[in-house]
């Protein structure tokens, strides 16, 4: 069965076709710049020739174009994978917010793409992206399943407890104020991956991943569920990430306001994407502050010790909150990469039985790794996220139930 996952962004569609169950990509690439004067379609395949990598630099005016653009892709004799639409038989989308509508993997129908609109004011920059790509993708593939699969949805198990804000009631009950989670996708296919390598049933799982990229969140998992996750109402809370602040005394957007007159687009462009590591250093690439770090710069060494004392004040909140821990799962650009990160972060974790073995840390084969010492009473995993293959299987398994 042929799945085509679709990420889409408001000036870009990404795209993964793979072949399910046996989940082997088969094509994969990228529109950019849509709307742009000068866009581009990015694509790699491979079929019975080998491998083909394809930069094709066009305008694409809109995404319906662009969608249109990989569909030529994918359908042309000598680039191609498929011969008819037909073959796709469901779209799994990527949808960032679920509000509180959607915990689960959904067929897309006319009420569906209503309740996305609602809540679109909630993510305001993505969920518009979203619903487009669901559009022109309806349009092109009249035959298949149309299946959303959300970045929030594996955070709605969290209890009232750990998600509400202590504001007044009805900022919830009217508006829909309350923390709901994001990259849950990839949570959720890390803790399966971390469970299944250390062979303990799903349902009697507890752990806590760390998605370190250019967006960084954690959730903690008690008995394969999600209890609690670091970001809130949008991916801005929580940890502090490439260009956003994460967590932070909410006075401060106060005083930015009233003392320095910003609007709300400034305070929103200041936290979003000139904080975090940029605003400390001026780069969000990791690797670069690493190498300052390094040199003993200034600016990259309080960047550093920042970034990791927050990752470490969440796994010691999160490991009272468990109780107990089997497991803790780094993951994405930095947690899978940066040994000198996973490192620091695990460092006097001895307290909570944490404790990494240097060598292991070190020397990671592909794949799932353990990098935990002898001692250790807790696991210590390395595991690559992958949310578009995590979107082809739920597409697939909700397929499969209505078969
Ligand atoms: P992602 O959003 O998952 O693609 O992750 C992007 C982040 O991962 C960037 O900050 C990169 O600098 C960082 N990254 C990628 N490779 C490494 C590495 N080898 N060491 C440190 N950071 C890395």
């Amino acid at each position: 069965m042929k799945i085509l996952v679709l990420n889409t962004g408001s000036s870009s569609i990404k795209f993964q076709l793979f072949a399910m169950p046996e989940q082997v990509v088969l094509a994969s690439g990228l529109v950019e710049k849509i709307g742009e004067a000068s866009g581009a379609v990015h694509y790699r395949n491979t079929n019975d020739s080998g491998e083909q990598n394809i930069v094709h630099e066009t305008m694409v005016q809109d995404h319906g174009v662009g969608l249109t653009e990989i569909l030529n892709l994918l359908l042309d004799g000598s680039t191609g994978v498929i011969s008819s639409t037909d073959e796709i038989v469901a779209v799994g989308h990527r949808v960032v917010h679920g509000g509180v509508y959607f915990s689960q993997p959904t067929v897309i129908q006319k009420d569906v793409l209503i309740d996305l609109k609602r809540i679109s004011y909630l993510a305001p920059l993505h969920n518009p992206a979203c619903i487009k790509g669901i559009e022109v993708a309806e349009d092109c593939f009249t035959k298949a399943a149309q299946i959303a699969v959300f970045d929030t949805a594996f955070h709605q198990s969290i209890p009232d407890y750990a998600y509400r804000f202590a504001i007044p009631k009805e900022y919830h009950d009217q508006h829909g104020l309350r923390a709901y989670g994001f990259h849950g996708t990839s949570h959720k296919y890390v803790m399966k991956r971390a469970a299944g390598h250390l062979n303990i049933a799903l349902g009697d799982f507890h752990a806590i991943t760390i998605h370190l990229g250019n967006g960084c969140s954690m959730a903690a998992i008690q008995n394969g569920k999600c209890i609690d996750t670091s970001m809130g109402l949008t991916p801005l809370g929580g940890l502090m990430m490439g260009t956003r602040s994460g967590d932070i005394d909410p006075s401060v957007l106060l005083f930015l306001s009233a003392h320095l007159d910003m609007s709300t687009h400034e305070i929103d462009q200041l936290l979003n994407k000139r904080s975090g590591l940029k605003g400390l250093t001026g780069t969000n690439d990791l690797r670069s502050i690493l190498a300052k770090y390094d040199e003993d710069d200034v600016d990259a060494k309080l960047a550093i010790a920042m970034y990791v004392y927050r990752i470490k004040k969440y796994i010691g909140a999160y490991a009272a909150a468990l109780g107990r821990l089997d497991a803790v799962v780094f993951t994405a650009g930095v947690g899978e990469n940066s040994a000198a990160i996973r490192t620091m972060v695990c460092d006097k974790l001895g307290i909570l039985g944490i404790e990494l073995d240097d060598t292991r840390n070190t020397a990671l084969d592909r794949g799932t790794c353990s990098i935990q010492s002898e001692k250790s009473n807790v696991n210590i995993l390395v595991v690559p996220t992958n949310e578009e293959l995590e979107i082809a299987i739920q597409t697939f398994d909700v397929v499969q139930s209505r078969q």
